[in-house]
């Protein structure tokens, strides 16, 4: 059987949600959706490994873009994508094509279109009088995560170029998967 040649990166949460920020969930473990219509048409499916998971572990609190721009942070990205960088590589050096690099809108690592930060999310949470007040301060901009900055980074300068998709988990039902994959 001729195999799809055809891969797409997906972020780690999407085949495995135990990995996201202790508290509810909008999906038990695999974005369905998404990873159906992947296997629906044909995708080989390569799991970016969870910047946040690799860098805090499991009792991380929720953080914001804000926080992860550092160079500390930046770096472990770096690392991490690093043997993915080197798959893409060896993949396209040998007809495979890698068409769609997908991450999760919202997310200050991984989102694409969007992510949310604060400049005032920081400091002692025993210290913050009201968190209502603090939460006000987040906002959701229209530029990526810092994981998927420096993903769109090393490959810019590797002259590579994919296609990269953001995927609003909470919209999941009105994609169209025909038009995007
Ligand atoms: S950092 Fe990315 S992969 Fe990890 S849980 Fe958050 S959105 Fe998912």
């Amino acid at each position: 059987m001729e195999r799809s040649r055809k891969i797409c990166i997906v972020p780690h949460c999407f085949l495995n949600a135990n990995s996201k920020v202790e508290g509810p969930c909008r999906y038990k473990a695999i974005l369905k959706p998404l990873v159906y219509a992947l296997i629906e048409r044909n995708y080989g499916i390569i799991q970016l490994p969870c910047p946040e998971l690799t860098f805090y572990g499991m009792r991380r609190w929720g953080h914001v873009r804000n926080q992860f721009d550092n160079p500390y942070f930046r770096k472990h990205c770096r690392e991490i994508l690093e043997p993915i960088i080197l798959q893409i590589k060896e993949y396209e050096a040998n007809d495979y094509e890698i068409k769609h690099i997908i991450g999760v809108n919202g997310s200050p690592s991984c989102g694409i279109d969007v992510s949310c930060g604060s400049n005032s999310w920081k400091g002692e949470i025993s210290q913050i009088e009201n968190l209502e007040d603090l939460k006000k301060d987040i906002t959701y901009d229209n530029k990526p995560g810092i994981y998927m900055q420096e993903f769109m980074q090393l490959l810019k300068e590797d002259g590579i170029e994919i296609n990269f998709i953001g995927i609003n988990e909470k919209d999941i039902d009105k994609y169209d998967f025909d038009k995007i994959l």
